[in-house]
């Protein structure tokens, strides 16, 4: 097995469904959470959480090796963190789909005590022991083991799925959870907003006619959404988030915090192996979690250290007011995406009829508190947190096999722009634009005789492209040489409900479609630039007085950058 194949299929010792169940046509819904998964069916038109067999109800969305080199999935692993945790693969949804050399992997490597390494030539992938994993092959581990657990429970074999992804997820990160599906043998038939989900759980036949607000704080990523709700129309009004803010950075302040008490009380810095920094870690975590529920904890550290050849231990006493005073811009950050959620609706806070909380996070009474007093009122009582997202991605997928007419209409979560050979961005799609949709761009050569235009494409909202994710690239050929800005091509991009891009083109004189090869590599250096030209006539008004008749234009499809590497090495 070449290396790459190695990583498009489950490892040999992972759990697999009982090969002799009969064939379901049931499609499962998965919350597939940085820090816990969950999975749920519809049963008598209610949803189910499916429970493992020892009656969890959520998985830790975690996976490691024992000592043994042995696979450990979910409960298991996290068993393992904290004598482990070197050989412990966690928050893996922060890196997913996210190219290994970009600055939040560099970022993010930082705060997890596992190797990340390159897998191919920008993907990052997991390193722990002796094993290497890539990221949708971890998330499909997890998924893996959520289908067995559905499995065993119906004595049916599931391998269907609709699956939840946080609403600011790029284009790259949401194929790579489709990539997770197909390693893990799953047909993911759908993959929807976890905002979406939890709406769809909470308004579902309910006959609303409301606006509603999703505000989704979990491990490791916050989302706010805002939707329209009207006969079992969800439609996302507009949407924000940051992939870098949870319940992970409450821990982290925590932490510190015991560092510097620590320093003060003892008169010296604590020296942290990867052991220490993971007790740390929980006993923060812990902390945080108890306030919730107390105004007082302790935190206790025993034989935390070492010191003149004694074993030292550890004990401080902290405060809801000082979990307070740690982490309160953190929650005021939170609370200035919803402003931005509602300024880009231009819908003011009393528009919001109902404020539902997901997210594990969301159980600090501060959270609740300061949602509660930007909005003018208390979030929806009666939500599960952990489950609600897992239960409307199986109501979603309960209504894809039925009669039941539900309608999601979402939004482009990041614009996505192409670089001009200036390097800024042009947008083509701009952010919380409603799925699906479509626009024709103007494209000519910059050179003469060139036989080839280049158009790269970036997510994100910086002007400068570079600074923005790379999605990939489509090369439009077929034309004849002439002289520079003789060739005019009408480029027609599709977003598709799922915002998968396909692109056609033409030439605008004459009519005769073009063809259209999507490229993976990333762009070189700008000034080493020959080919790539800008669309002419991006904005609206211009590109609308162009028309490209479908049928005679050939098309490609874009799922994001890993088909566009399975296609450069067919
Ligand atoms: P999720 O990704 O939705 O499972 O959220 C997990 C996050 O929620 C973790 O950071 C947990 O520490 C945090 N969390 C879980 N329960 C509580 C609680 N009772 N109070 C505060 N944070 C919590």
């Amino acid at each position: 097995m070449t290396d790459e194949a190695r990583f498009d299929t489950l490892p040999a010792d992972a759990n697999r469904p009982d090969p002799d169940l009969p064939a379901s046509d049931l499609i499962m819904g998965i919350d597939l959470g940085t820090t816990y998964s969950c999975v749920a069916i519809v049963q008598d038109d209610f949803p189910k959480v499916i429970a493992s067999g020892k009656g969890l109800r959520t998985l830790p969305s975690m996976v490691a090796v024992d000592e043994k080199g042995r696979l450990l999935v979910g409960e298991e692993a996290r068993r393992q963190l904290l004598i482990n945790p070197t050989n412990t693969i966690y928050g893996a949804k922060r890196f997913i789909g996210r190219n290994f050399y970009s600055k939040e992997v560099e970022v993010l490597s930082k705060h997890f005590s596992y190797a990340v390494v390159p897998i191919g030539e920008m993907s990052a992938g997991a390193q722990i022991g002796e094993r290497t994993f890539s990221l949708p092959q971890v998330s499909a581990l997890i998924l893996n083991e959520l289908r067995c657990n559905v499995c065993e429970y119906l004595k049916e074999n599931v391998s269907q799925a609709v699956i939840s992804v946080p609403a600011y997820y790029s284009e790259n990160q949401r194929e790579a959870v489709r990539q997770a599906g197909r390693i893990a043998d799953i047909d993911v038939v759908r993959i929807i907003n976890e905002p979406t989900a939890a709406a769809l759980a909470y308004g579902l036949n309910r006959n609303f006619d409301q606006k509603l607000l999703v505000y989704d704080l979990g491990g490791g990523t916050f989302d706010a959404s805002l939707l329209e709700v009207y006969e079992n129309v969800f439609k996302v009004i507009s949407t924000g988030g940051d992939t870098f803010l949870g319940g992970v950075d409450f821990d982290d302040r925590v932490m510190d915090f015991i560092l510097d008490s620590y320093e003060q009380a003892e008169g010296e810095i604590l020296q942290c192996d990867s052991v220490i920094t993971q007790r740390l870690k929980e006993a923060s975590e812990r902390a945080k979690i108890d306030l919730s529920a107390k105004h007082q904890t302790s935190i206790d550290l025993p034989y935390i250290t070492v010191s003149s050849g004694k074993f030292k231990d550890f004990q401080m006493e902290l405060d809801r007011e000082k979990l307070v005073e740690l982490t309160e811009d953190l929650v005021d950050r939170t609370i200035q995406v919803c402003h931005e959620v509602l300024e880009a609706a231009r819908a003011q806070t009393g528009d919001v009829a109902s404020v539902i909380l997901v997210g594990g996070q969301t159980r600090m009474p501060m959270v609740v508190e300061k949602v509660s007093d930007f909005f003018g009122k208390a979030p929806t009582k009666g939500v599960h947190p952990d489950e609600v997202v897992a239960c409307g991605a199986a109501l979603m997928a309960h209504s894809l096999g039925t009669e039941q007419s539900v309608r999601l209409i979402d939004v482009l979560p990041m614009s996505i722009g192409a670089r001009q050979p200036n390097g800024k961005s042009k947008i083509l799609f701009e952010a919380n634009c409603t799925l699906p949709t479509d626009r024709e761009v103007g494209v000519t050569t910059t050179h003469d005789d060139q036989l080839a235009i280049e158009v790269f494409l970036y997510q994100g909202e910086s002007e400068n492209a570079v600074e923005n994710e790379f999605l990939g690239a489509f090369v439009i050929t077929g034309f004849e040489k002439a002289a520079k800005g003789k060739i005019k091509i009408v480029a027609q991009l599709k977003l598709n409900q799922e915002s998968i891009l396909e692109v056609t083109a033409k030439n605008y004189e004459t009519g005769e479609p073009l063809h259209v090869q999507m490229i993976v590599r990333p762009p070189v250096a700008l000034n080493d630039l020959t080919t790539d030209a800008l669309p002419a006539t991006t904005n609206d008004e211009s590109a609308g007085e162009i028309e490209t008749p479908q049928e005679k234009t050939k098309s490609k499809r874009f799922k994001g950058l890993r088909n566009f590497i399975r296609k450069i090495s067919d």
